[in-house]
């Protein structure tokens, strides 16, 4: 099973394809990431604002590498 990427910089996971983060514009990528959390509307959530997640998406919570 393919594990879909997660930015380096920004945390978030890429679902396919793609060699640009569309976030921050980065190309550092790892597949070793562990739980994620969906970010629907930045601006009302918690999460998102202690994250610094400015974008709807999902990120990653914890990168191992
Ligand atoms: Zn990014």
């Amino acid at each position: 099973m393919k594990q879909d990427k997660a930015c380096r910089s920004c945390r978030y996971v890429l679902e396919e394809g793609g060699d640009v983060c569309p976030i921050c514009g980065s190309n550092s990528f790892t597949t070793f990431w562990r739980g994620y959390v969906v970010i629907l509307k930045p601006e009302q959530s918690e999460i998102a604002q202690k994250m610094g997640i400015t974008k709807p998406g999902r990120y990653a919570l914890r990168l191992s590498r």
